[in-house]
């Protein structure tokens, strides 16, 4: 597959055309700023959740999320309900990649004058039908009028015992990489949500189309894997896909000072993702590297344990795919074709402010 066919990739989003900021970099300078040394605080900016030391060899684990009408939802493709479930699973998500237990929750909400009780309660419904099943609690948050759409600001609570909190920052060179799940389908589920051409998605199977509008509107955190994964101990390092697996691979190495190496012909796709591809003229492993919003997680374990891994995963039933291997810093990210050529790996994440998407 031509490497050229990687580089570009629509934005999901409607880009903010006025705002020079890039959203890492701000990140970035952020962290580099605002970054201070105390006993209590493990990890500030810079990884999926915070950490707090929280009594004897416990963690709290502190993540927000924000999602903004227009950038992250479309009202008029998605039900409130779904959009309170994908911003809960967002925030459980990243709990699931320090290796945590969710507890607590709070949500912030800022509606245009136009909004029912009807509107709010649905939306109510959606995030407790993600919480519950974890047994998250509800337990406060904030209510604005907006001027401008719907707000939804999520912050979850989780905790951890510290021998068991995964960082993005412990990868190895040597590590094999491994992904939970399949990447690729939450996009092409967006993509169905934004067709106008019922005549193209007619190609593509009903059950595939429910299966990729399920995955996009109602993700699965991978709570159970994430602390299968910690509790353990298998994981060097985690990260949850948000951005999509090149952003996120990026971020990853840049926390742990490593460079990565992909098998692309290795990555997870389903068959419903295969097939909308095919019926949409798009390339598979295009969905899978920039999709974004699959919430599955990304993670290392010393390729010594492999044999051993591989058998614990098997036995628990623990869903993953081992799609590439860690390398020092100066070889960088690369990826390597099918037709085993290798070559940088472009990089293509979803960037709220880039002016290219
Ligand atoms: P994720 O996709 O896992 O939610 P983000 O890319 O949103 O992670 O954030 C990465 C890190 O930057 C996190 O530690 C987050 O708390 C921090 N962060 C993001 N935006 C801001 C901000 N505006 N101010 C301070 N920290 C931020
Ligand atoms: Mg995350």
């Amino acid at each position: 597959m031509p490497v050229i066919a990687l580089v570009s990739m629509p934005s999901p989003g409607r880009r903010t055309a006025k705002s020079p900021i890039n959203e890492f970099s701000l990140i970035r300078t952020l962290q580099q700023r605002y970054t201070f040394k105390s006993s209590r605080i493990i990890r500030g900016i810079g990884d999926d959740a915070a950490v707090i030391v929280s009594g004897h060899n416990r963690r709290q684990l502190l993540t927000t999320d924000l999602l903004a009408e227009g950038i992250h939802f479309n009202l008029r493709t998605a039900t409130f309900a779904d959009v309170g479930f994908r911003a809960a699973a967002a925030n459980l998500s990243d709990i699931a990649a320090m290796g945590g237990i969710p507890e607590y929750v709070l949500v912030s909400l800022a509606m245009p004058r136009s909004a029912s009780a009807a509107q709010v309660g649905q939306l109510y419904r959606g995030i407790m039908a993600a919480c519950r099943p974890h047994d998250v609690r509800l337990i406060g948050g904030d209510t604005s009028a907006s001027a401008m759409g719907w707000f939804i600001n999520i912050t979850l609570v989780g905790s951890a015992p510290s021998r068991h909190v995964l960082l993005r920052s412990g990868a190895r060179p040597g590590d094999d990489l491994y992904v939970t799940g399949t990447l690729g389908d939450s996009r092409a589920g967006l993509q169905l949500l934004g067709q106008r051409m019922p005549a193209r998605s007619r190609l593509l199977p009903a059950r595939h189309r429910r299966v990729l509008l399920e995955r996009h509107l109602r993700p699965t955190p991978r709570i159970r894997e994430g602390r299968w994964l910690s509790t353990r101990r298998w994981a060097t390092s985690a990260i949850d896909i948000s951005d999509g697996l090149s952003g996120d691979l990026r971020h990853l190495c840049q926390e742990s000072d490593v460079g990565a190496d992909l098998n692309l012909s290795a990555l997870p796709i389903s068959t419903a993702c295969r097939a909308y591809a095919i019926s949409a003229h798009e390339n598979p492993a295009m969905l899978a590297l920039a999709g974004g919003e699959d919430y599955e997680l990304l993670f290392t374990v010393p390729c010594r344990q492999r044999t051993r891994f591989q058998r614990a995963m098997a036995m628990d039933r623990i869903r993953a795919t081992r799609i590439g291997a860690m390398k020092a810093a100066g070889e960088g990210l690369h990826v390597t074709l099918s037709n085993g050529r290798r070559h940088p790996l472009p990089f293509i994440s979803y960037e709220h402010f880039s002016s290219k998407t």
